[in-house]
């Protein structure tokens, strides 16, 4: 189990690819109407700061609170890999999400600002639709450590810059309100990447359940490590690329049926840290 989640971060971060989660720009939805009770747009729930101010880390939502889980989906690309996009290699998966939508299963999508950059249509159609929330991957999805999977690295003079450039793409793309919410590319993090992070306000999100998407073929396996990992409060790390990850969308129609079979509701990062 410790070797397949290596392997899987080890890919994600050597893949460096694993791209995106695009949709076939359907309509955008409609957000809903705001209430009496919600007129007031409210600030998105972040963790308090670390001891010293560090960046707060969150991993998984509370135990006791009722079996929520969050599918979060990885939107990497790097910020060299434009030429292989030109090539004709998909950093996207319109098919998954069209999946979530047809499942109406909310997710939080990590996306990185180079992805934006390439897939503006579908990052503007994730960023609207109420069903989805988009959080930041960095722009780069360079490493903010060093020995991170083979990653190439950010400068510690440039972190706070390539978190705030993603921010920027996502704006430029037209995603409303992207999230306070920070994933280390490879998950790669240090005291000091907490200490310069520390001004953006972010809360960085890792996980606790390890899908197993990266470069795997057999939708079955990816499914079962999923299911046998979920928590109460879990948080799932998965992928949204057609070319380092085929088999997620098929996963996923495994998991969601299975997961509400056991009681499970799935709702978005942002509603377990909330909680
Ligand atoms: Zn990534």
């Amino acid at each position: 189990m410790i070797i397949r989640v290596r392997l899987a971060a080890a890919a994600c971060a050597l893949g460096a690819a694993l791209t995106a989660c695009g949709a076939p720009a359907a309509p955008p939805a409609a957000r809903p109407a705001p209430s009496a009770t919600s007129a007031v747009p409210s600030r998105p729930p972040t963790l308090a700061p670390g001891p010293a101010g560090l960046t707060p880390v969150f991993k998984n939502g509370s135990r006791a609170h009722g079996k929520t889980v969050a599918l979060t989906f990885d939107a990497d690309m790097t910020a060299d890999q434009g030429a292989r996009a030109a090539s004709g290699e998909r950093f996207d998966n319109p098919r998954l999400i069209a999946t979530l939508r047809a499942l109406k299963v909310p997710a939080t999508v990590f996306m990185t600002g180079r992805w934006a950059e390439q897939y503006p249509v579908q990052a503007r159609s994730i960023g609207r639709d109420p069903l989805f929330e988009v959080a930041n991957h960095s722009y780069s999805h360079y490493a903010f450590t060093g020995d991170c999977y083979g990653l190439p690295t950010v400068s510690e003079d440039r972190m706070r810059a390539d978190v705030e450039r993603a921010y920027t793409a996502f704006r430029r793309a037209g995603v409303p309100d992207a999230m306070p919410y920070f994933r280390f590319p490879g998950g790669c993090y240090d005291h000091q990447a907490l200490r310069t992070l520390s001004a953006t306000g972010v809360t960085a999100v890792q996980w606790d359940v390890v899908s197993g998407d990266a470069f795997a073929t057999d939708a079955g396996a990816v499914a079962q490590q999923v299911l046998e990992g979920v928590l109460p409060g879990s948080v799932v790390v998965m992928h949204c690329t057609r070319s380092a990850a085929p088999a997620t969308e098929r996963a996923v129609r495994t998991i969601v049926p299975e997961l509400r079979a056991r009681g499970f509701r799935f709702v978005k990062v942002s509603q377990l840290i909330g909680s």
